[in-house]
């Protein structure tokens, strides 16, 4: 009887405590994407907002974790290119401490440990530096051609480069699979390998590494505190959203803890992996075009392992390769980072710190295993590459494909999605459920500053909606059929709106 009537109160308590909220916009997700969208909306003095996330923080993937007396960035981690990039700008704003990003401070190694001809090294990555040139070329001419997209290792091969040893095959990982996360057999030769970007960067002046104790998101932390005051109760974190149901004329949007806030409109920012999984439930379920769209893009994973050791063994570059057999048919913890490199960790003295990445297929083998597991796997490859068998006295290993708020990395554009595809994918639905984030980025998809982009966008497309009481138009296709049109070959740096 006792424990009948604490039920009851605490199902009491639950209703009392479960609300009701109405707003004009809500913001699922604090990322990039959503602390883009919310101060677009603030600039545009439109303050009846909401942002939800289920993290306790704001930031998304852009997040930290303390190893050793050191924090380590989880995600991203590099700001590519300078001028007019956003986070760049954002860096400058907030004093973010970040150094210059080296690829070609690099040391290459074999099983045998270091090359002692390191020059063999560096001709081949030269080599690919020229490949990716042509790649670009390459993708220019035959659009240029309305030939269809290829994929670039068969883009790669029709160049002339075949990966057929070890070295070729790392630096071919350095450069493709590193970057875009999936193998050159996935990416698309026309929006992911052949693009300017690859190469030059859209952004000059180069990439910089984001070494700061208060973490990368110290800078979507500071910008929120531009427009949200202290313990705004428009920033509701901690809140997991379980069901969207959306309509005509509204949104509503259920989260675990009862609370049920009903919106005009909706920006979700979750990202790829998540709409493409069945976490949230959407009511009514996605349309068919809109699946096939969500699907036809790959959501990649990218594991950083941060390995902590007594001594450091290492010398002073900021990259290594480890060229092994298993990287031509895959990879084998192909890519090394010194986080001890000349202006690195801020915990010089204490942390000697090096961080492996492994991707794709590799980073799902290894979130099956337990740390121990990996840490016995990679003691190995250490003591090939640097003659010494020394435990790490610590590992650590962010699992973002398992991680439920994320299913991966970052968003990659396969072969076989086309760019109606893309258009399909960040179409909104009912006009009032509105989609954001990086992996909506036609031209800066993956990257922090496409989610900041688009974030912009869409809010600033809301305002539209509200002032005009109706929404503008925008591209979508029922059926996706042939290839891509290619009246608009500009489309990678189509106006922003
Ligand atoms: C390992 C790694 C390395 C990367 N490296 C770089 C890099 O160096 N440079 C770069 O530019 N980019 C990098 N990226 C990509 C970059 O982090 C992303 O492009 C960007 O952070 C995406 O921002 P977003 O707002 O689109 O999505 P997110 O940051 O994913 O924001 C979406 C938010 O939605 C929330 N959410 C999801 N589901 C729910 C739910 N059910 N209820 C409530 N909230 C929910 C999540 O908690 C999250 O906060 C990296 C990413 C990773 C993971």
């Amino acid at each position: 009887m006792y424990k009948i009537l604490v039920l009851v109160i605490l199902l009491l308590l639950d209703i009392v405590e479960s609300r009701h909220i109405k707003t004009k916009v809500v913001i699922l997700g604090a990322g990039a994407a959503g602390i883009s969208a919310a101060k677009t909306f603030s600039e545009l003095e439109l303050n009846d907002f909401i942002i939800l996330d289920a993290q306790s923080f704001i930031g998304g993937r852009v997040q930290h974790a303390e190893f050793g007396s050191s924090q380590v960035e989880l995600g991203a981690n590099w700001i590519y290119g300078k001028g007019q990039n956003p986070i760049y700008k954002l860096a400058l704003d907030h004093g973010l401490k970040t150094v210059p990003n080296d690829k070609t401070n690099l040391a290459f190694f074999d099983e045998r440990g270091k090359l002692s001809d390191q020059n063999q090294g560096t001709f081949v990555y030269n080599e690919f530096e020229s490949i990716k040139i042509k790649l670009v070329n390459y993708a220019e001419q035959r659009k240029s051609k309305r030939q269809v997209d290829l994929s670039s290792r068969l883009a790669l091969n029709l160049l002339g480069w075949k990966p057929d040893t070890p070295l070729k095959a790392a630096v071919e990982y350095f450069n493709i699979d590193w970057e875009f996360s999936e193998p050159a057999e996935m990416c698309s030769l026309e929006y992911a390998t052949g693009i300017d970007d690859t190469v030059t960067g859209t952004y000059p002046f180069g990439n910089e590494f984001v070494v700061d104790s208060r973490g990368f998101n110290h800078i979507l932390k500071e910008e929120s505190k531009t427009f949200l005051n202290f313990k705004d109760s428009r920033l509701m974190l901690n809140t997991l959203v379980t069901k969207v149901s959306y309509n005509d004329h509204n949104v509503t949007v259920y989260t675990s803890n009862g609370d049920i806030i009903e919106a005009e409109y909706a920006i979700c920012t979750f990202s790829l992996g998540v709409l493409q999984s069945d976490t949230v439930e959407f009511n009514p379920i996605f349309p068919e075009w809109k699946r096939e769209a969500l699907l036809s893009f790959h959501m990649t994973t990218y594991t950083k392992v941060f390995l902590k050791f007594e001594s450091k063994f290492w010398q002073d570059w900021q990259f290594a390769l480890y060229a092994n057999n298993v990287t031509q048919h895959g990879s084998y913890y192909t890519v090394w980072q010194n986080l001890n490199a000349p202006g690195y960790l801020f915990q010089q003295q204490t942390d000697n710190i090096l961080m492996v990445t492994t991707t794709d297929m590799e980073s799902r083998r290894i979130e099956r295993m337990t740390d121990t597991q990996v840490k016995q796997e990679i003691m190995q490859v250490i003591q090939r590459m640097f003659g010494v068998y020394q435990e790490p006295t610590d590992i650590l290993i962010p699992r973002w494909h398992q991680h439920p708020l994320f299913r991966g990395s970052y968003s990659n554009w396969p072969i076989g999605a086309l760019k109606k595809h893309h258009l399909n994918m960040r179409a909104p639905l009912k006009n009032t459920l509105w989609f954001a984030g990086e992996a909506m980025s036609a031209d800066f998809y993956g990257f922090l500053h496409g989610a900041w982009f688009e974030g912009e966008y869409v809010a600033n497309i809301i305002v539209r909606c509200l002032s005009n009481s109706s929404c503008p138009r925008t591209e979508m296709y029922k059926y996706v059929t042939g290839c891509d049109e290619r009246k608009t070959p500009k489309f990678l740096h189509q106006q922003l709106y």
